[in-house]
C-alpha cells in the first residue's frame, strides 16, 4: 500500500475539529467498544469536551422529554460523579487520549501534530452536593469545563425544564461561577434559565459557553410541551453570550418534523451545517460552535460520530463560507475560550 501511503502523507492536513458537547462512549455505547479514540484520531478531533451526566442515575425520557425520576441519597451523587470520572480518565490513559488541563495543552491538540484532547466535563455541578469545596477534588482530577446545572433539582440554581425556585442562581451558584473563574474552569451555562444566565454574564470574568441547544428568537419556557422548545437559548441571550467573548454550540438534534428555528431532521448533516451557518450570521463567526451533544439527543440524530460531523465540515466547504469561519467554528472558538478560561 506504498502508493496510498504516498497518497496520504501529500494531502492537505484537515481541519481539526473541536466539539462543546460529547457523551461519545457514555450514555448509548458501551465504552470499550464504542471506537471513541479511533474516530477521534480518524477525524482529527483536537477537543472534545466529554460530558459526564452527573444526574445520568436519577434521570429519564418520557416522551415529551427528559425528567428527574429519582431522588439521590446524601453521598450518592459524589460516590456516581467519581466512579464515572474514574472509568473516562482509564479510557483515556489506555488509547492515549491527552487530558486538556491547561492553556498550554489547548495549543498542543490544536497543533498541526497534536493529539486528540479530552477536556473532562461535568453536565450539571451536582456532585458538588451543595458544597463548594467539593469541586476541588473534581479539578484535581482534570474537571474543566462544568455545566452548572442539568435536569434534576440542585441547589446550584434553575433550568429550564422545570418551574424556577431560585430566582436563577442561588447564592451557592453565583459562588461556583466565581470559583470556576478563580480556578481555570470554564463555565457552560446550557440548560439554566434567562434569569441565570443574565447573572452569571454579570459575575464572570472570563467567557462563557452555552455548550449545546438551538437558538430561537424568543427563549424556551418550562411550560413549553416538549423538551426541545424548553431548551430553546433566545437570540438575545445568545448576542449577550457572544458579547462577552463566548461562544454558543448547536447540537445534532434531529426532529421527527423539523420546523422554522431547527430545520434538522435526523440524519441531515447538511442542514445541520446550514443551522451553523445561519447562527454565523446571527452572532458572528467568533461566537458558533459544535455542540454535537453525541448519544444525548436520542434516536433522530444528525450525527453520531465524528465522520458525520466531518461530513457537515465538508458542507460548509461546499457552501463556500470562508476557510476562516470554518475554522473558527470547526475549533477555533472553543479552543479559544477554554484557553482564556484556563489561563
Ligand atoms: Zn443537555
Amino acid at each position: 500500500m506504498l502508493a496510498f501511503g504516498h497518497h496520504a502523507v501529500r494531502a492537505q492536513p484537515r481541519t481539526p475539529i473541536a466539539d462543546l458537547h460529547s457523551h461519545y462512549g457514555l450514555i448509548t455505547r458501551s465504552l470499550d467498544g464504542s471506537g471513541l479514540s479511533d474516530d477521534m484520531r480518524q477525524q482529527r478531533v483536537a477537543l472534545m469536551a466529554w460530558k459526564l451526566v452527573a444526574d445520568g442515575r436519577w434521570i429519564g425520557r418520557t416522551p415529551t422529554g427528559i425528567v428527574q425520576k429519582s431522588e439521590p441519597a446524601p453521598g450518592e451523587l459524589i460516590a456516581y460523579f467519581h466512579a464515572r470520572l474514574d472509568r473516562m480518565k482509564a479510557y483515556a490513559a489506555q488509547h492515549r487520549l491527552k487530558t486538556v488541563l491547561s492553556a498550554a495543552d489547548v495549543q498542543a491538540c490544536i497543533a498541526a501534530d497534536g493529539q486528540p484532547g479530552i477536556v473532562l466535563a461535568s453536565e450539571g455541578a451536582d456532585f458538588l452536593e451543595g458544597r463548594l469545596g467539593n469541586l476541588q477534588a473534581a479539578y484535581d482530577k482534570g474537571l474543566r469545563h462544568l455545566q452548572l446545572v442539568h435536569y434534576i433539582r440542585t441547589p446550584v440554581g434553575d433550568f429550564q425544564t422545570v418551574p424556577p425556585v431560585h430566582n436563577g442562581l442561588s447564592a451557592l451558584g453565583r459562588l461556583l461561577v466565581e470559583a470556576c473563574n478563580d480556578k481555570g474552569v470554564l463555565v457552560d451555562l446550557a440548560h439554566s434559565t434567562p434569569q441565570s444566565v443574565d447573572q452569571a454574564l454579570q459575575i464572570a470574568r472570563a467567557p462563557l459557553v452555552w455548550s449545546h441547544g438551538w437558538v430561537d428568537r424568543a427563549g424556551g419556557r418550562f411550560t413549553d410541551p416538549f423538551g426541545f422548545l424548553q431548551r430553546r437559548l433566545s437570540l438575545t441571550q445568545a448576542k449577550a453570550i457572544a458579547d462577552k467573548g463566548g461562544v454558543v454550540g448547536l447540537w445534532g438534534l434531529g426532529l421527527a418534523n423539523p420546523r422554522a428555528g431547527w430545520s434538522v431532521a435526523a440524519r441531515d448533516t447538511r442542514a445541520y451545517a446550514n443551522e451553523l451557518a445561519g447562527l454565523v450570521d446571527q452572532i458572528g463567526r467568533d461566537h458558533v460552535a459544535f455542540g454535537t451533544d453525541i448519544e444525548g439527543v436520542g434516536p433522530n440524530w444528525s450525527v453520531n460520530d465524528y465522520t458525520g460531523v466531518r461530513a457537515v465540515l465538508d458542507h460548509l466547504q461546499q457552501m463556500k463560507l470562508p476557510s476562516e469561519t470554518i475554522e473558527r467554528v470547526a475549533y477555533g472558538n472553543y479552543a479559544r475560550v477554554l484557553t482564556a478560561a484556563l489561563g
